[in-house]
């Protein structure tokens, strides 16, 4: 059986920890890590000591010495269906002597062997490691480039509710018709993740809040803004949003 290719994911660090952490977790729990599962495995997987995880964060480049466990680890051959993850924060400081020896493997990892790389920056990893790799941008760096602010409006980020701030904030946006409907499809993926986990936590509140939610992204999205009505469709949203 072939392993699956190495991913890179990118995203806020702090989400790239969490979604890495439940990748494992999903792989290696016997309950898939579901509902906070605390069982042995997942704690060791949250304390990174788990014995098929290898968790690599340098304080700064990597060096040759830092990956050198990835070989020591792909040495050995992994029981049948057993598996096995490498996870190396900030992937865009592997240098090019690291990436070199790392390719081979990371193309062809010995079955079982996972390989998660993160980053902040996909641009800034070296070529050679990001051709090699299943591209996984995470929401929040997706709308990462500026438009983010106005999503923080929508999703308690901030618990910003000033109408002023955010009338300013869309006209510094300046969005138009594409962009808004870009923008609209990642507050629905937003709305529609937030839903799931309020389910998972059993979180009452949060489930009807983002019941509602999605049904005012149900409505808007067959009225997506059309010759230039962003803000007055943006405007009109953030009211019925915040009702
Ligand atoms: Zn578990």
């Amino acid at each position: 059986m072939n392993s699956v290719p190495a991913q890179l994911i990118v995203g806020q660090r702090d989400e790239l920890v969490v979604h890495a952490t439940q990748l494992v977790r999903v792989a290696l729990c016997p309950q898939q890590g579901q509902n906070n599962c605390f069982c042995t495995g997942c704690r060791w997987i949250n304390n990174r000591q788990h014995p098929a995880l290898v968790w690599l964060c340098p304080e700064s480049d990597y060096t040759l010495e830092d990956i050198e466990i990835i070989f020591e680890k792909t040495r050995f051959s992994l029981d049948d269906g057993a598996q096995f993850f490498f996870v190396l924060e900030k992937a865009n400081q592997l240098t090019p002597a690291t990436a070199n020896r790392l390719l081979k493997t990371l193309e062809e990892p010995p079955a079982g062997y996972h390989f998660l790389l993160l980053t902040t920056n996909a641009e800034a990893v070296i070529a050679t490691i990001r051709s090699r790799c299943v591209l996984t941008q995470l929401a929040a760096a997706q709308a990462d480039d500026g438009r983010h602010s106005l999503l923080a409006y929508f999703l308690n980020v901030h618990q910003q509710e000033d109408p002023f701030a955010f009338e300013q904030e869309l006209k510094k946006q300046a969005l138009d018709d594409a962009q808004s409907a870009a923008l609209f499809e990642l507050l629905a993926n937003a709305v529609a993740a937030q839903y799931k986990d309020a389910v998972l936590a059993a979180d009452a509140a949060l489930i009807v809040q983002c019941t509602v939610r999605q049904e005012l992204i149900e409505r808007n999205m067959r009225r997506l803004p059309q010759s230039g009505s962003s803000d007055l469709f943006w405007k009109q949203l953030w009211l019925r949003w915040h009702l």
